[in-house]
């Protein structure tokens, strides 16, 4: 049930919360997101690859003068997910059009994050990109790759989806883009709601550059995380599409700047990931329909963030149900052979970790954080969140209660 049921959810997460732009964007197919073949999931499942390598003894940030031990498992990394973060809680959660709900279910506060963050690395969490748990041996086979940590220390992925500032955020008590600003420093551009503008760390991104910045052992080697990328209302908050914004001075501009952004982030420690160009429901849309948005993505996004091995699904809809990807599957010879995707992570937010190796691929899933999420754990369930945080007392108190 695990799979589906966070399918579900996720779905929603465009479908309602992020509506006016998601489902627009897509190739006409909002609604209706019940994934049909109600994938089971098996913990720690890997197959294909061996764990071959052998530590390194390179030094680390992490606690250097502790002696370090490789982790034992990589299949058992788990990898969590936001979405932009909400600053201004009143405005959000009464937001305009029927807004608030979608934003109390898919979104967390600023206050929560800040407060999950410092939980997770007291309890020992390290953050690692995806590149760190598996990599292309000599041959070109996805192998475990040593992860070397002191004693104590839990690696984790972390990624954030849609950091695009979409149209229909605006004034809804969110930051505005990711921007540079004084030394050189990525920041955060934000309206508050008496009108005054601002630059700060408004959204995960710069909450944890400045969380590492003051907890360096929270970083393995330098990692932040993931941030997974539509295309269609442009990336970071700068209108850079063409296709929806024209050709025209102001679309290159923007290009520009959000260039200048993606290269300081990629320096300081983040992943791009792509996330289709238009929030694409991968189980739904054929080879064809696949290849399509992926042009688009190509020629928008590809040009600002670079190359990525990384493919995070919207929806979470994946490609194939529990059986491990391989050439037979028409979509995965297209994204994996041709668009050269070797990391790929659906939604399962019913364990802590779920991962499935394959010589060509990757395959990770994430646990959604967010108002269903901490919902559910906060009513009582058993849910994978209270491994890494405590939902209660993290908790914003102008969260609506459900
Ligand atoms: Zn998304």
């Amino acid at each position: 049930m695990g799979r589906s049921r966070a399918y579900a959810l996720a779905g929603v997460v465009a479908i309602v919360g992020l509506a006016a732009g998601c489902s627009q964007a897509t190739t006409g197919e909002p609604g209706a997101a019940a994934r049909s073949s109600g994938v089971a999931t098996s913990s720690g499942s890997t197959i294909g690859g061996s764990e071959t390598g052998t530590p390194s003894s390179s030094p680390t940030t992490v606690g250097s003068t502790k002696p370090l031990v490789r982790w034992p498992d990589n299949a058992t990394i788990p990898h969590l997910f936001y979405h932009s973060l909400i600053v201004d809680p009143a405005r959000a959660f009464h937001a305009p059009q029927g807004k608030g709900p979608g934003y109390a279910d898919y979104m967390v506060t600023l206050t929560e994050f800040k407060a999950q963050l410092a939980q997770m690395y007291a309890r020992g969490y390290v953050l690692v990109h995806p590149e760190r748990i598996a990599a292309k041996n000599a041959d070109g086979v996805m192998t475990y790759q040593p992860i070397m940590l002191p004693a104590g220390k839990k690696p984790m992925v972390l990624s954030i989806d849609d950091v695009s500032y979409y149209e229909y955020m605006t004034g809804d008590g969110f930051a505005t883009n990711l921007t540079i600003g004084a030394e050189g420093r990525v920041t955060n551009t934000y309206t508050d709601a008496a009108g005054v503008t601002k630059q700060g760390s408004y959204d995960v991104p710069t909450v944890v550059d400045d969380f590492v910045r003051d907890h360096p052992d929270f970083s393995y080697h330098g990692d932040k995380g993931s941030i997974g990328l539509t295309g269609y209302n442009g990336v970071l908050g700068y209108r850079t599409s063409v296709r929806k914004y024209g050709d025209t001075p102001a679309t290159k501009a923007a290009q520009e700047q959000a260039k200048k952004v993606a290269d300081a982030m990629k320096k300081d420690g983040w992943n791009f990931a792509s996330h289709s160009w238009g929030h694409l429901n991968f189980t739904k849309t054929g080879v064809s329909g696949i290849t399509a948005d992926a042009n688009r993505w190509d020629a928008e996004v590809r040009p600002i963030v670079g190359d990525t091995p990384e493919l995070i699904f919207p929806f979470g809809a994946d490609i194939s149900g529990i059986e491990p990807y391989s050439n037979s599957n028409a979509k995965f010879r297209f994204l994996h052979g041709t668009e050269k995707f070797d990391y790929f992570f659906p939604v399962d937010a019913s364990t802590t970790h779920w991962m499935q190796l394959t010589p060509g691929a990757l395959r990770q899933a994430r646990i959604n954080v967010d108002g269903i999420s901490l919902s559910r754990a906060l009513s009582g369930h058993k849910t994978p969140l209270s491994a890494f945080f405590d939902p209660r007392t993290t908790v914003d108190p102008l969260r609506p209660k459900r």
